[in-house]
């Protein structure tokens, strides 16, 4: 990265997104838009109290990532009032866990609206390298993992989606760094929810859970290293290793 970066992160008021921002902030020279549903709400508000590095700033946007108009809406608002004209990183983080039921896709978390508004600003990134954006999927999304993962039908089938379409993506746009991650297994709202619902099925993961910061430290040392053979359309988990589509 060259010493000044712009950062974009979705889903920010909480868990591996708020950790992010916390992670991103506390490195100097940064510009970090931190982008939530709702920006007066407490917890997002709590967002500009985090400490931060020499150099770096703070944005926040609203963004709902299931809407196209709000993320056009965002991104207009960071041109015309914030004067953000290119994107060093982009972190599509949002996302909600369905453990129950049949699958119900819903293919805009999917990110393809996201990635179709942001990859001409990551195009425009003035930092060493190329732009990258990041998609946080899940290793329950992963077909080769399914004998080994219990299988949450309409959470692993939308973050399957994901895949197969930041795969694709990555092969339409080489001129930007573009993969999946795994974000290991943490300790949030959604993260205790799905170790709940394992436990229920006998299987206990506590020895596999890792905190905000050891998942947003890795997170962004993976991104710091991404380069275009070793990354674009990979499935990558926080601590480097190389997962199974
Ligand atoms: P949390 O439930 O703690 O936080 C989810 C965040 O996403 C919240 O900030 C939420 O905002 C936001 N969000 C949800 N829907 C939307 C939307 N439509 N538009 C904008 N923001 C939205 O989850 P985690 O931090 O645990 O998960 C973050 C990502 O990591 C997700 O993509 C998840 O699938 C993935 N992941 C997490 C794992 C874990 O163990 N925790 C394991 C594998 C993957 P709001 O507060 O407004 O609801």
């Amino acid at each position: 990265m060259s010493s000044t970066s712009t950062v974009l992160i979705t889903g920010t008021n909480r868990g591996i997104g708020k950790g992010l921002v916390t992670t991103y902030l506390a490195t100097p020279n940064t510009t970090v838009i931190a982008t939530v549903r709702d920006p007066a709400h407490p917890t997002a508000q709590s967002l500009s109290s985090l400490p931060k590095a020499s150099g770096s700033s703070l944005i926040i946007v609203r963004l709902d990532v299931s809407s196209a108009e709000s993320i056009t809406g965002a991104i207009e608002t960071l041109k015309s009032t914030h004067g953000i004209t290119a994107l060093d990183v982009v972190i599509g983080n949002a996302g909600i866990a369905d453990l129950t039921g049949p699958p119900a896709l819903n293919p805009r978390l999917g990110a393809p609206e996201l990635s179709r508004a942001v990859i001409p600003l990551l195009r425009a990134s003035k930092a060493e390298g190329k732009g990258k954006f990041v998609l946080i999927s899940s290793a329950g999304g992963s077909l080769t993992s399914m004998n080994i993962i219990i299988p949450v039908a309409a959470y692993g089938a939308s973050k399957a989606l994901a895949n197969f379409l930041i795969k694709w993506l990555a092969l339409e746009n080489e001129d930007v760094l573009i993969w999946a991650m795994h974000p290991g297994m943490v300790v949030t709202d959604m993260g205790k929810n799905g170790f709940e619902a394992l436990k229920e099925k006998g299987i206990d993961v506590t020895q596999y859970v890792i905190s905000v910061e050891d998942s947003t430290r890795g997170i962004k040392n993976v991104i710091d290293d991404a380069a275009a053979e070793k990354t674009s359309g990979k499935f990558i988990a926080y601590d480097g290793s190389e997962l199974p589509w």
